[in-house]
C-alpha cells in the first residue's frame, strides 16, 4: 500500500511525518497480568503505518484504506462517534488531560494487524496516534509513558478494561527481543530473541471470542477468592504472585476445587514464565518450546479457557516436524495461537494447517511468520 500516493490523492502534496506501530503477541505468561505476574510479548511483523501533516484548524482528519472511510473530529469537541475514529479521539483526550499541546493533522492510516483477533490492533493504532501528536508537539515521552497514556485512553474513553501489556509491548518492544514485563511494578527487561533458524508462527483461529469476556471476569473473581483464602496462611501475600508452587501445594486442598485449579494455573504460569526466560537466556529453545506446551496444557486443564479450535491448532502443530512448542495466546476461546518452529518449515506448516483446520472446523485460519520487531517509531 503506497500511503504517500493515497495522501496526495486525498489531501494534496506530501505528508511531513511517517511512522509505524506494530501489533504484538504474548509468547508466554497468560492470564497472569492481573495477578502481578510476568508476561513476555514481542512485537510482530504486522503493523500500523501512518503518514500525516499538521493542520491549523484544530481538526484531525484520517483516511483509512482498510475501512475505505475518512473520519474527522475537532480537538475542541471530543465526543464518542461509535466508529474507529474513537481510538484516535481517546488518545487526544488523554494527551490533552496530560498537558500535551495538541495540533490537528490530516493523514492516512493503514494496518495489516488483523482486527479483533487478539494481536492488539487497537493498541497499535492508539500508540501510532499518540506518536503523531507527540511528534507535532515536539514533546518527549518515554515508551512506558506513551503506553500508560494509551492504556488510559482505552480504559477511560473506549471503556475497555485492558491491562498494560498491549500498549507497553507495542511501544517498548525492541527488534530481536522479547519484552519481559513485570506486571507488579512495570519494570521491563529486553530478552534477546533473535532466532537464527527458528521463527514464531502466529495463527488466527477465526473462532468467536464472545465467551472470553464473561470467562475472564469469572476467572478474575476466582483468583481473588483464592488469594483471600491463602492469605489465612500467608497474610503477607499481596497477590498470587507472592505464593510459590510449594506453598500452594501445602494448602490447595483447603480451596474449593475449581478455585484451586485456577490458582494452580496462575502460580504455575508465573514460575513457568520465569523458567522460559531462563531457557531463552541460555539459548535452550527446545526447553522454551516445552514451556509453551506446558502453558497451553495448564490453560486447557486448569484455567479452562481453551476451545476445540485452539486445542486443535496447537495439538496439530506439535505433531509437525520442526515444531518446538505451540500454545494459545491471549484471553482464550478464540483469537490466536503462537508456535515456535524451524524457519524453513514455517510456510509449509501454515499452508497445511489452514487446509486441515478448515476440514476439521469449517473455519478459515490465517497464519503469519513473525520475527521480533522494533516497537512503534517515527520513521521520518
Ligand atoms: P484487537 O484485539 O485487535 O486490539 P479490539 O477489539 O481491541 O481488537 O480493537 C479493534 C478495533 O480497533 C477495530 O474494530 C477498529 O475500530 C480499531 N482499529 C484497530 N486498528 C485500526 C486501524 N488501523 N485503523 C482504524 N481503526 C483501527
Ligand atoms: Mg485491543
Amino acid at each position: 500500500m503506497n500511503l504517500h500516493s493515497l495522501f496526495a490523492e486525498r489531501f494534496g502534496g506530501e505528508p511531513t511525518v511517517v511512522l509505524r506501530s506494530p501489533g504484538r503477541v504474548n509468547l508466554i505468561g497468560e492470564h497472569v497480568d492481573y495477578n502481578d505476574g510476568f508476561v513476555l510479548p514481542m512485537a510482530v511483523s504486522m503493523q500500523t503505518d501512518m503518514v500525516l501533516r499538521p493542520r491549523d484548524d484544530r481538526k484531525v482528519v484520517l483516511y483509512s484504506p482498510i475501512f475505505d472511510s475518512q473520519m474527522e473530529f475537532s480537538l475542541d469537541a471530543i465526543e464518542k462517534q461509535g466508529t474507529w475514529i474513537d481510538f484516535a479521539q481517546a488518545v487526544a483526550f488523554v494527551l490533552h488531560n496530560d498537558g500535551v499541546e495538541l495540533t490537528g493533522f490530516e493523514g492516512v492510516v493503514w494496518s495489516n494487524v488483523p482486527l479483533a483477533s487478539g494481536l492488539s490492533s487497537s493498541a497499535s493504532f492508539e500508540v501510532a496516534v499518540a506518536l503523531a501528536f507527540l511528534e507535532l508537539a515536539k514533546a518527549d515521552k518515554s515508551a512506558a509513558e506513551v503506553a500508560l497514556l494509551c492504556q488510559k485512553a482505552e480504559n477511560q474513553f473506549i471503556g475497555v478494561n485492558c491491562g498494560i501489556m498491549d500498549q507497553m509491548a507495542v511501544a517498548a518492544c525492541e527488534k530481536d527481543h522479547a519484552l519481559l514485563l513485570d506486571c507488579r511494578d512495570l519494570s521491563m527487561q529486553q530478552v534477546p530473541f533473535q532466532l537464527k533458524d527458528h521463527a514464531i508462527v502466529v495463527v488466527d483461529s477465526d473462532a468467536p471470542r464472545e465467551l472470553a469476556s464473561s470467562a475472564y471476569n469469572a476467572r478474575r473473581t476466582q483468583c481473588e477468592q483464592g488469594l483471600a483464602l491463602l492469605q489465612q496462611w500467608y497474610p503477607e501475600a499481596k497477590s498470587l504472585r507472592d505464593i510459590t508452587p510449594d506453598q500452594l501445594a501445602l494448602h490447595s486442598g483447603a480451596l474449593p476445587e475449581e478455585v484451586a485449579k485456577r490458582v494452580a494455573h496462575v502460580v504455575g504460569e508465573i514460575a513457568r514464565t520465569e523458567e522460559a526466560v531462563e531457557a531463552l537466556k541460555s539459548g535452550d529453545l527446545a526447553k522454551f518450546g516445552r514451556k509453551m506446551n506446558e502453558s497451553h496444557a495448564s490453560l486447557r486443564d486448569l484455567y479452562e479457557v481453551t476451545s476445540f479450535e485452539l486445542d486443535f491448532l496447537t495439538d496439530w502443530a506439535r505433531k509437525q516436524p520442526g515444531v518446538l512448542g505451540s500454545r494459545m495466546t491471549g484471553a482464550g476461546f478464540g483469537g490466536c495461537t503462537v508456535t515456535l518452529v524451524e524457519k524453513d518449515k514455517a510456510d509449509e506448516l501454515i499452508q497445511r494447517l489452514i487446509h486441515d483446520y478448515a476440514i476439521a472446523t469449517d473455519r478459515q485460519a490465517r497464519g503469519w511468520v513473525c520475527e521480533a520487531q522494533e516497537g512503534a517509531e517515527i520513521l521520518g
